[in-house]
């Protein structure tokens, strides 16, 4: 089935008495028992499983066409449980353009427990000198954030395989319909459903996928069942509500992303846009290759520094202020000022995320903002 099909049916599990075409939220957190001992309802207690969690990791593990899923309480937690996964004293290779969030994680949390090297993943022939005899894991975040780089899944994929390594993607930016980083090779996907899954910016959640069942799977389910960060019950209606139209918010985000990039490359308040659906992006040719849309988050260097980029961000009227992205409402912001202090994202640096208003909206209110 194709994804606009799947995204309505596949977590629609339900066959219940009441004969509901959407289903219910189970709130309840523990299960009757058989008088066997079974558990002939499939779930025994909430934290290990429950019906709305079960839906929402069937249509997400479907839509990346994967073996499993399992669902968190955060994308943080998500990627968490991968790091919490390997074994003490591992190395593993991470993007140097990544997420803020679990780049502190691996220079705080696992400081001492893992080997991290962060480096620049787009030139593939930089990969193989960092690879050491305790290496056991690849991270990689295309589209990256905020400089929406691109990483060739298919040939750090092939590295993965000859040197042994899980290979992990987070595949966030791109969202299950505009990219599927198993076909190219992806062990493990991991997205905060945070951003467009959940797609309206009310809802909190990460997700991880697996192209087969192992060992290491394994272990992440024990995480995410005995470490017990998982969403709950409401949070997983919400996203299951969510992905029915994501197929179709993708689109719009997409068309509006593209129209959006190809203006401020030509405005002259604009010393650069970045956005991978624009043939000048150094990995364009990659970016078409592994995905399907190019997604609606593009970053923008405005001529001057961090004065210029602040007046912009505080002249908008219809894009909100604000961090977090895939919403159907525009945001925008001034990446380096939420970062902190030791961020290498340029000072004049604005990073937005197109929302699904009409694009001529849009576009006249960053001209207004943009004419100083
Ligand atoms: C937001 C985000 C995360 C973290 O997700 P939370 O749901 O905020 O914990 C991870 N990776 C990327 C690319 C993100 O944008």
């Amino acid at each position: 089935m194709k994804p606009e099909t799947l995204a309505i049916h596949a977590g629609n599990l339900y066959k219940i008495s009441t004969k509901d075409v959407t289903p219910p939220i189970n709130l309840s957190t523990t299960f009757l028992r058989d008088e066997d001992g079974g558990y002939s309802g499939g779930h025994m207690y909430s934290r290990v499983s429950n019906p709305n969690r079960s839906a929402l990791e069937k249509a997400l593990s479907e839509l990346e066409k994967g073996a499993e899923a399992c669902a968190f309480s955060s994308g943080n937690t998500a990627g968490m449980a991968v790091f919490q996964a390997l074994k003490p004293g591992s190395h593993i290779i991470a993007p140097d353009d990544m997420y803020w969030g679990f780049k502190k994680q691996l220079q705080t949390i696992f400081k001492d427990i893992l080997e991290i090297d962060f480096i620049d993943l787009t030139n593939l022939e930089n990969i193989a000198q960092f690879i050491k005899k305790n290496t056991v894991l690849i991270w990689v975040e295309t589209p990256s954030n905020p400089l929406l780089k691109i990483t060739d899944l298919a040939g750090v994929s092939k590295i993965a395989k000859e040197n042994n390594l899980i290979l992990a993607c987070d595949s966030t930016f791109a969202s299950p319909c505009l990219q599927n980083p198993i076909d190219f090779g992806a062990d493990i996907v991991m997205h905060s459903s945070t951003k467009y899954i959940g797609g309206h910016s009310d809802v909190l959640g990460g997700v991880l996928i697996t192209a087969e069942k192992n060992e290491f799977w394994d272990k992440i389910r024990n995480i995410q069942q005995v470490g017990g960060a998982v969403p709950s019950p409401f949070d997983c209606f919400l996203l299951v509500r969510s992905i029915k139209t994501l197929a179709y918010r993708m689109r719009g985000h997409c068309a509006n992303g593209m129209a959006l990039a190809l203006h401020l490359e030509k405005h002259p308040a604009i010393e650069a846009v970045y956005y991978p659906g624009l043939t000048t992006h150094p990995q364009y040719d990659i970016a078409k290759k592994q995905m399907t849309g190019f997604g609606g988050m593009l970053s923008i260097l405005v001529k001057g520094g961090s004065d210029e980029a602040r007046k912009v961000v505080n002249k908008v009227k219809l894009f909100a202020q604000a961090t977090s992205l895939g919403g159907v409402e525009s945001l925008i912001e001034h990446r380096a000022s939420v970062e902190g202090p030791d961020t290498k994202t340029p000072q004049n640096l604005i990073r937005i995320s197109v929302g699904l208003e009409h694009i001529d909206d849009l576009i006249a209110d960053l001209n207004q903002a943009l004419a100083g």
